[in-house]
């Protein structure tokens, strides 16, 4: 057994002070049960905990972590911005800078504006839609997490699923009326709500590869439907990229699967592992934004000197090594997505295996897993136990079933094998 000491007095410590002992509930590890290591340092795909104990990385910060832990080039460019003062609250050359390369990745993405998370990117780009629009509902699916915004918090997947809570608590009824949530993967669904709310829907968001109930791909076809039925109704399609942007190709899922959305949310690698988002879309859009138009939005830290250094040396990074780090990226990926699922079957232990790119999940069920409530057949228990003895061999996967596992970089081929291997007694055991 590892030695886990120091991190339960850590932990022990946390839970007087923070409730769940967390940030971010997940983090707690509930889903899968045990005690979350308290983590010291990274470096490349390993994390070392308070105890000593090394593992191998498949969650990767819940996804910026593409070119692994202290990247050196990374880390070099937020010491040179630190050295200059760590904010100013009036503009930097930096923001441009790391804006055209978005613009760059993402050509559907003519304005943007920088933000420091996800949520605050999702929930500007809603109120931007409604205000474009002048509609106030919006089309969200089941299982995808657009951040915790309280008009997004409706079945929304992910450490809401975790835990078994409809949307959350505090959240009035009266927003909630605003969101549809309706089954990913059905066009049909949508058609009728489109019926239901004529001339009434702002905008359909949505993770265009889902991460927040585990890996779930598009159906063939989904996503050209939803776009021809925003195109029908004069409502605007949002992609919600900040999982899949940078991370399924270097112009994200829009780039892969060759769609235009109108609008684009972007965070986690956009910001090299600093607090960053990104909302922006067409510039007749993005110009209903403050101050040149009647959409406040604003943040103190929005375009911060060193997340903007972090996002430029892991953006530009991703640029000038694109062919390859995708490539190399999705080779390593299947082989140890594939590894381990065979692994399973070869143990009998149910399992479907979602993976787009570097993403996937193994869902412990033999239903294919197409959409939320396909998801929920999994065995929670069975994964909980998977996780533990993986954890125990050294390995830390996402702490949910219903979480995306991910790979960086710096993931090598001796490492996929040693998962594989843990992988194959952790079935043996479990
Ligand atoms: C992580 C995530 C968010 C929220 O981003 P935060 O930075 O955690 O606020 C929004 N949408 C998607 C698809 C995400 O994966």
């Amino acid at each position: 057994m590892r030695n886990t000491e120091r991190s339960a007095a850590l932990h022990a410590r946390a839970q007087r002070l923070l409730p769940g002992g967390v940030d971010s509930p997940v983090r707690a590890f509930l889903a899968v049960g045990g005690a979350p290591p308290f983590v010291e340092r990274g470096e490349g795909a390993y994390l070392w905990d308070a105890d000593g104990n090394r593992y191998l990385d498949y969650f990767g910060s819940w996804g910026p972590m593409i070119l692994g832990h202290a990247f050196p080039p990374v880390v070099e460019a937020i010491q040179r911005a630190a050295e200059r003062s760590t904010s100013f609250g009036a503009s930097t050359a930096a923001e441009a800078e790391l804006a055209a390369l978005v613009v760059e990745a993402c050509p559907s993405i003519e304005m943007l504006r920088f933000t420091s998370s996800g949520t605050e990117a999702t929930m500007s780009a809603i109120r931007v839609a409604r205000a474009f629009t002048g509609r106030k509902y919006i089309v969200k699916f089941e299982g995808c997490y657009h951040g915790h915004s309280d008009g997004l918090l409706v079945k929304a997947g992910s450490g809401v699923a975790t835990f078994g809570i409809p949307g959350s608590a505090g959240v009035p009824e009266e927003i909630a009326h605003f969101t549809l949530a309706l089954p990913y993967n059905d066009l049909a669904a949508v058609e009728e709500a489109f019926s239901a709310h004529r001339d009434a829907i702002a905008a359909i968001i949505l993770e265009p590869v889902v991460g927040n109930m585990g890996c779930v791909a598009p159906a063939a076809g989904y996503l050209e439907g939803l776009r021809s039925i925003c195109n029908r109704h004069g409502a605007l399609l949002i992609f919600d990229e900040v999982m899949t942007g940078f991370r399924l190709a270097f112009g994200g899922a829009q780039e892969r699967y060759g769609i235009v959305p109108d609008m684009t949310t972007l965070g986690k690698i956009v910001g090299g592992g600093l607090p960053c988002g990104v909302f922006g879309g067409r510039a007749d859009i993005m110009r209903m934004l403050a101050p040149l138009g009647p959409v406040y939005q604003a943040g103190t830290l929005s375009g911060n000197p060193l997340a903007m250094a972090a996002g430029l040396a892991t953006v530009g990074y991703l640029r000038e090594n694109r062919e390859a780090i995708y490539a190399r990226l999705e080779t390593v990926t299947a082989a140890v997505a594939d590894g381990v699922a065979a692994e399973a079957e070869r143990a009998g232990v149910a399992i479907t295996m979602n993976r787009v790119g570097s993403m996937w999940t193994w869902f412990f069920t033999e239903t294919p897993v197409t959409d939320f409530s396909t998801a929920l057949t999994s065995d929670t228990a069975a994964f909980g136990r998977f996780h533990r003895a993986m954890l125990e061999s050294g390995v830390w996967l996402p702490p949910s079933q219903y979480e995306a596992a991910f790979l960086g970089i710096m993931h090598t081929d001796e490492d996929v094998q040693a998962t594989v291997e843990a992988a194959r007694s952790a079935f043996a055991r479990t």
